[in-house]
């Protein structure tokens, strides 16, 4: 089985994803990955809408295979930190890029997820929980960005069945209860 948690920087996915997959047993693997694509791309300090684009597309045709392996498969289990679903929120901002032209480029590349978690909270609470991390800021951690990728993010997940959305605002023990009952239900 194949499942993504998303959302915006500092909503907790990386934590819930450790979790479920411990949970599972399964393999966790991360966007960005450690591919030659992804190298580059975590080396860049703000990379243009192009090359975000280009790289972020690259690095996701590398771990298709993965993917693919893994979707629809009953016991390949993979929970992953990140999808194309994010590339469709942030990388449709301040862009000529619509959301349905960045998610039909990565659909030529991946499978089916058979689930898309949405981690959502409000820009306050994300801020406030980077800032606990005490790491470096990133590119992303803009405003006017997160305010557009939530929007995006809520779209998707009216729109699609696989797509859940989860309000990550509570504490982690019971987002994970919402994560895990949705990830049961699966099998
Ligand atoms: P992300 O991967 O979305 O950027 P993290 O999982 O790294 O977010 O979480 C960011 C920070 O917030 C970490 O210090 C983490 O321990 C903390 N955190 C995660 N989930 C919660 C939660 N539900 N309530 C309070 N703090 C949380």
């Amino acid at each position: 089985m194949l499942i993504s948690i998303d959302g915006i920087d500092g909503c907790g996915k990386s934590t819930q994803v450790k979790l479920l997959a411990e949970r599972l047993g399964a393999e966790r693997i991360q966007e960005i990955s450690p591919s030659r694509w992804g190298k580059k791309l975590r080396a860049m300090e703000s990379p243009s809408l192009a090359q975000q684009l280009a790289l972020f597309t690259a690095d996701r045709a590398v771990l298709a295979a993965t993917l693919e392996a893994a979707a629809g498969h009953p016991s390949i289990h993979i929970v992953s930190d990140r999808s194309y679903l994010s590339g469709v929120a942030y990388q449709s901002f301040d862009s000529p890029l619509s959301p349905e032209f960045v998610e039909e480029l990565n659909r030529t590349l991946v499978p089916e997820y058979d689930l898309q978690i949405l981690l959502d909270v409000p820009l306050e609470t994300a801020f406030a929980r980077i800032e606990s991390r005490g790491e470096k800021k990133t590119w992303c951690e803009n405003p006017a960005l997160l305010t557009h990728a939530r929007r995006v993010f809520h779209e998707q997940a009216a729109r699609r069945e696989r797509v859940v959305l989860i309000d990550a605002t509570r504490s982690i023990q019971e987002v994970f209860t919402d994560v895990s009952t949705a990830a049961t239900r699966l099998f």
